[in-house]
């Protein structure tokens, strides 16, 4: 075996091999997956039709995808090798199941049954027959989830089989009987497959045995199928009903598709009890089984019930039937001993099978009756209740209102009951969503129907978002079950800057789960400039009214002495005029107060009369700021200040320190390039 094929499967090992071919887990390295790889047997490779018919299937299969079909991903071929690839399953054949447990529980087997019907609607609605259900194609996943593969793939060794292999002895004990004569087949082909397949399971055996290939085909064709419960008394008679009814000789009579067979299931399921407890009771009075006979009959899918109920008393009681069948099934075997003599069996054939057996039956409803009380009187008396009402047909409820719909299903006699109320976008509030019993299902009067109602589209009260920071706002949103849309931003006065100032929708609105709420964050106050006036030359009061006017304010005036302008002028704004500063700023302005003046220290008269002054030192840190820095000092006293210091520095002069004098306690304030800067009480000590 080549280790790659077609340099994109790479071949880990081998997982099993089948008649036609060898499985091999491999991986896909294209896509990085591990997936199964089938590989045709050399046998089949040099049969050009055989290998047409293949990849006809395979590709025809390539179109399923259902979560109960093994999905097919690609086929090819690569230096003589036939490969289909599939997905990897990991987990065991159904064959291997009911070989380690010999049969199943009634439950599991319920179960995987209405997962194999899934698979088989799947497809037959696709218009795909398997043509090879066995236990073998049924793989079971770590999950217990249930795959049916290699769909189609049998069309193509179908031809080839009968005398074929080991494996085909596997197949055939699962053949239908239009199989088994090489006739007809079609969907009801898989139907009767299932049927031996649903068989085993609840039993641990296929029914029918044989040495070679051709002696079970003529069983199939042949012999009646005993029911499952002459294996397994536990089985109840619903399940009898629903095997036999699959495994019918005639096409024709077996269930039309695979989902009528999920309903009997689903049916069963649902009564499950009263079909156990039916067949745990070992009494049963004469009446009360006909009663459940009557019922069984009823059961709207089950119409094959005559014949097989019949024959059910027949396997059961008469033993002599089996042996018969088989000196039966030896002559026919003796008079056609190849595979295309039992195509001579034609429906007519099986037809007069079935009435001669009809007089065997006779005989064994008698014995049943005979055998009788099997039911406890509480299921009997609840089927003779359920028996003795009419039928109705379940109407399509889908969309339609609720009162409607309960007017509609009171009227046909049914209970109308709501099992819930969903949100739901597809249907409008009080319309119908879904029903738990199909429409065109037949249920009996007084049966009760259960519906899901919509509540409508979920809405959503909008949360307030105003005043919140922008990730609060999402986590509101979020929680609500809301999405935040675009954020944009604005200027505002009244909200600080990051907080939603409004929202759309606004709050309290009511919105679908899912929408948009969009929403304006604030940037804060709005910011304006405007170009800086001059004031120098002014007088303070027309100073202030200039700066007011340009949306400034006036901040620290001081006073200085200027021998440039006059006493009470403006000599200097703390901002160069003709630049763009913020509204609002506030202006600091030197006044001048004239000439400077040689100003003697200020000094008081000792007790002598003569003027006593201190000397101390001033620090002045000054700003870290670049530039020339004008530093000024003013000495504050009652009634009018002085300049005692005024020199430009620059802040490498930092800290500065300036000799005062003076005497007692005394205030002084600096000013740096005309700005107030801080004030300092120089204590003389004197
Ligand atoms: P037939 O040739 O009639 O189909 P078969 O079903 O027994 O007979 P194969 O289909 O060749 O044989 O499968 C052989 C084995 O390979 C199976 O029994 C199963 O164990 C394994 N196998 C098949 N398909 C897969 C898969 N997709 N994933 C994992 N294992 C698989
Ligand atoms: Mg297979």
């Amino acid at each position: 075996m080549k280790e790659i094929l077609n340099g994109r499967y790479e071949i880990i090992e081998e997982v099993g091999s089948g008649g036609m071919a060898q499985v091999y887990k491999a991986k896909c390295n294209v896509l990085n997956r591990y997936v199964a790889v089938k590989v045709l047997k050399k046998e089949f490779v040099n049969d050009p039709d055989f290998i047409n018919k293949f990849k006809q299937e395979s590709t025809s299969a390539a179109r399923l995808n259902h979560k109960n079909i093994v999905n097919v991903y690609d086929t090819g071929v690569d230096d003589g090798i036939y490969y289909i690839v599939m997905e990897y399953l990991e987990g065991i054949t159904l064959h291997e199941l009911i070989q380690q447990n010999k049969g199943l529980s009634i439950d599991t087997a319920v179960d995987i049954c209405i997962q194999i019907c899934e698979a088989l609607d799947h497809a037959h609605s696709n218009g795909i027959i398997h043509r090879d259900i066995k236990p073998h194609n049924i793989l079971i996943d770590k999950n217990n989830q249930v795959k049916v593969a290699d769909f189609g793939i049998a069309r193509a060794v179908s031809n080839k089989t009968m005398t074929n292999s080991d494996n085909t002895l596997g197949s055939v004990n699962y053949f239908s009987p239009e199989q088994a004569r090489g006739g007809y087949i079609d969907e009801k082909s898989d139907i009767y497959s299932l049927g031996i397949v649903f068989f085993e399971m609840l039993t641990g055996e296929v029914p029918f045995k044989g040495d070679s290939a051709i002696t079970i085909a003529l069983k199939h064709v042949n012999e009646q199928i005993p029911p499952p419960s002459s294996i397994n008394n536990e089985i109840p008679n619903f399940l009898d009903e629903i095997v036999l009814k699959c495994t019918n000789k005639k096409q024709t009579l077996r269930y039309n598709s695979a989902n009528a067979i999920i309903s009997d299931l689903m049916k069963f399921k649902t009564n499950k009890e009263i079909f156990l407890a039916e067949s745990s009771n070992q009494s049963m009075e004469g009446e009360k089984l006909e009663a459940l006979n009557r019922f069984l009959l009823e059961t709207s899918s089950i119409n094959s019930i005559g014949k097989t109920q019949l024959n059910k008393g027949y396997n059961k009681n008469n033993k002599s039937k089996s042996d018969n069948d088989k000196v039966k099934a030896m002559t026919i075997q003796n008079n056609n001993s190849t595979e295309d003599k039992i195509d001579a069996y034609d429906d007519d054939y099986v037809i007069e099978e079935d009435k001669s057996k009809l007089k065997y039956s006779i005989l064994a409803i008698v014995s049943a009756l005979a055998l009788t009380l099997v039911l406890a009187f509480a299921a009997i008396s609840f089927i003779e209740d359920y028996l003795s009402v009419a039928e109705v047909e379940v109407p399509d409820l889908s969309g339609v209102d609720e009162i409607t719909a309960q007017n509609t299903i009171e009227n046909l006699g049914l209970e109308f009951i709501v099992k819930d109320r969903i949100y739901n976008s597809d249907f409008t509030e009080g319309q119908i969503m879904s029903q738990n019993i199909r429409a065109g299902e037949k249920l009996k009067e007084g049966f009760p129907l259960e519906v899901i109602i919509s509540l409508g589209e979920k809405m959503i009260e909008v949360p307030d978002l105003v005043h919140k920071y922008s990730n609060e706002a999402l986590v509101l949103l979020n929680e609500s079950g809301l999405q935040g849309g675009e954020i944009t931003y604005e200027f505002s006065e009244t909200v600080p800057w990051g907080l939603v100032i409004r929202q759309n929708p606004d709050s309290g609105v009511l919105t679908k789960e899912g929408d948009v709420v969009t929403y304006v964050l604030s940037k804060g106050q709005e910011v304006e400039y405007a170009l800086m006036p001059s004031v120098i030359g002014e007088i303070v009061t027309e100073a202030e009214k200039i700066l007011l006017s340009k949306g400034f304010s006036v901040g620290n005036i001081s006073f200085r002495s200027s021998s440039e302008y006059a006493k009470d002028i403006v000599s200097y704004q703390s901002y160069p005029v003709g630049t763009e500063v913020e509204k609002g700023t506030a202006v600091s302005i030197i006044v001048s107060i004239g000439p400077e003046e040689v100003t003697e220290p200020t000094t008081l008269p000792d007790d002598n009369g003569s003027p006593v002054t201190g000397r101390a030192q001033m620090t002045i840190e000054l700003p870290d700021q670049e530039g020339m820095l004008s530093v000024a000092v003013e000495r504050v006293l009652e009634d009018q200040r002085q300049v005692v210091y005024q020199q430009t520095h620059t802040k490498e002069d930092s800290p500065l320190e300036i000799i005062l004098e003076g005497f007692g306690v005394q205030k002084f304030e600096v000013f740096i390039n005309s700005e107030y800067f801080g004030a300092q009480e120089i204590d003389f000590g004197n």
